[in-house]
């Protein structure tokens, strides 16, 4: 199984943010559309959209208990993560779970030419895993039972 097969089913919608966006406004964001990241995108004249970072649930988390202030005084800027991570269509499954772990994300922007195709976070690919063992487990106890 590969990324190609899981954006097929998902879709590539990827939900942004700018950066210059309130801390507030991300965690509405990720709170109405039910989602733990926001890719952080600026608007480029020349070039349409470009990824400039990554915010996830988590960094909300660390800011609030770092006691630095109201979640609607700080930007997206200020604590996103600038050295996104990304995938290609082409990476398997197990490839990205391995990357997953080894960066300790949970979040993997998926790119193709450079151009942004989806986001795949670990529930789609735990998700997938399952299905594909629930199958394995139905045929072969169909074979054992001939
Ligand atoms: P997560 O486990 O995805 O909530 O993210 C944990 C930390 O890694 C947060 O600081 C995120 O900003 C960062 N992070 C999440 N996904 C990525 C990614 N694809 N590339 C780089 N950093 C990421």
């Amino acid at each position: 199984m590969h990324l190609f097969d899981i954006l097929k089913s998902k879709g590539s919608a990827v939900h942004t943010v700018l950066p210059d966006a309130t801390l507030e406004e991300a965690t509405r964001a990720m709170v109405q559309r039910n989602i733990g990241a926001l890719l952080v995108c600026e608007r480029d004249l020349t070039e349409g959209e470009r990824v400039v970072g990554i915010i996830t649930e988590r960094d909300i988390l660390r800011f609030s208990a770092s006691g630095k202030g109201p979640l609607s005084e700080h930007r997206v800027s200020d604590i996103m993560t600038t050295e996104v991570v990304t995938g290609a269509p082409s990476d398997t499954v197990e490839e990205t779970m391995g990357m997953m772990t080894k960066h300790r994300i949970r979040h993997m922007p998926v790119l193709s030419e450079g151009r942004l195709v989806g986001l795949v976070s670990i529930g789609d690919l735990v998700k997938n895993q399952i299905e594909q063992l629930a199958m394995e487990n139905h045929f072969l106890k169909r074979y054992i039972a001939g």
